[in-house]
């Protein structure tokens, strides 16, 4: 199989899950105990903290673990919501956002609040000047993500930052698709609020954290007892921290070469599919996007037609955001960068991983204009165009 979906989610590393292992059966303490099994184990979670605050530039005690980036995500969100409503009740977001943002504003709208949802431009960016001209005196919270799941684009997160600090507005952003990938510092980005997810970077699934800069007032999302300062409680899920830790490490190790080496092999496949197929368009930002992600739409192409003869071939991709397919509505943020209806159902997401080889997108790019021009020749919309442009 060629796995070309490392945005969906990745495999857990070796390493990782062998660091994570013996706390399935040996170090199955709860850290909440006194014994010294389990005082171990709150020595682990210590440490890994430690280690996740360390690749951002932040302090272990600003750092809450959770179930994943959705939490993250809504905790963060909902959280502000709730301790600033007396101060105002209007929150700035994008129009791109991944859903565990964009349905916490939305169910917050139902509440009351009010939502600017920023247009982003075709390459998919908003500007500090967008997001600053939306600040009214009401606004409390900006949410803006670090890097877009779809289309790969990065936005300008330090310099929104300066604006909303600048303004004493909280700032989150997800970064559920940059952390592990593009090297952070959240002090020097003006980040309060930042949600990351361990099965992106290599990590196991369910376990994610939210970095609540020291001196922002969040409240507790869920209610019980005093795990996690009180804030997020629950046993902590201590193999998955672990393997957070190990895999977040791991990331961060050689991350120049590795982006390089991904960069190089994105830039490949971007080039030899505008020279083998006529009639595309890249989605996303050409220099200003993830080192791994290419996104194209094919005009009269229907993407889940292409996913489907890929998948028999072995080739695993991606025409949207996993949430999305499987559903018949085109992508919400390809729509927002100005593709019409059918460009946004013609789109294909390839994102690579550190596996993924040359020789692999070689025989990806033998497919893939077979099968776009077979799926093209059974278009009558197709045959026209062709006759008019001729
Ligand atoms: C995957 C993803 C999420 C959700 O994270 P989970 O850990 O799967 O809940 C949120 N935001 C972005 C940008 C993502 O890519």
């Amino acid at each position: 199989m060629i796995y070309l979906d490392h945005a969906a989610t990745t495999p857990v590393k070796p390493p990782v899950l062998e660091a994570m292992l013996p706390y399935f059966t040996e170090y199955y303490g709860n850290p909440s105990s006194v014994y010294k099994l389990a005082q171990r184990n709150k020595k682990t979670l210590d440490d890994a903290r430690a280690v996740v605050a360390r690749h951002l530039g932040a302090e272990p005690k600003e750092i809450f673990f959770t179930s994943g980036g959705t939490e993250a995500d809504n905790w963060a969100i909902k959280g502000i919501a709730a301790a600033l409503k007396e101060k105002g009740n209007h929150i700035i977001t994008t129009n791109i956002e991944h859903h565990a943002v964009l349905h916490p504003c939305q169910h917050l709208e139902k509440l009351g609040f009010d939502v600017t949802y920023l247009e982003v431009d075709g390459d998919g960016l908003v500007t500090p000047e967008q997001v600053e001209q939306a600040i009214r005196a009401e606004t409390i919270l900006i949410s803006i993500m670090y890097a877009n799941n779809e289309i790969g684009t990065i936005m300008p997160i330090a310099e929104i930052g300066t604006v909303a600090r600048a303004h004493g507005v909280v700032f989150h952003t997800d970064a559920v698709q940059a952390v592990g990938h593009l090297p952070i510092d959240v002090k020097a980005e003006n980040i309060d609020l930042l949600s990351l997810s361990g099965h992106k970077f290599y990590g196991p699934k369910g376990i994610g954290a939210l970095y609540v800069r020291r001196g922002v007032k969040l409240p507790s999302f869920l209610h019980g007892g005093g795990q996690e300062r009180g804030k997020r409680p629950g046993t902590e899920n201590v193999p998955g921290i672990v393997g957070l830790a190990t895999a977040i490490d791991l990331a961060y190790q050689d991350l120049a070469v590795k982006t390089a080496r991904i960069k190089t092999l994105r830039d490949y496949l971007i080039d030899r599919i505008f020279e083998r197929i006529p009639y595309c368009r890249l989605n996303g930002h050409r220099h200003q996007r993830l080192a791994n992600n290419v996104n194209f739409s094919f005009d009269f192409v229907e993407g889940e037609s292409l996913l489907l003869l890929l998948d028999i071939e072995g080739i695993a991709a991606s025409s949207g955001s996993a949430c999305t397919s499987g559903s018949l509505d085109p992508s919400h943020v390809l729509l927002a960068l100005g593709l019409p209806h059918e460009q946004a159902h013609g789109s294909i997401r390839f994102t690579l991983g550190e596996d993924n080889t040359q020789a692999e997108l070689d025989l990806v790019l033998d497919k893939l204009p077979v099968f776009v021009e077979r799926m093209r020749s059974m278009s009558p919309l197709y045959e026209d165009f062709v006759q008019k442009n001729s």
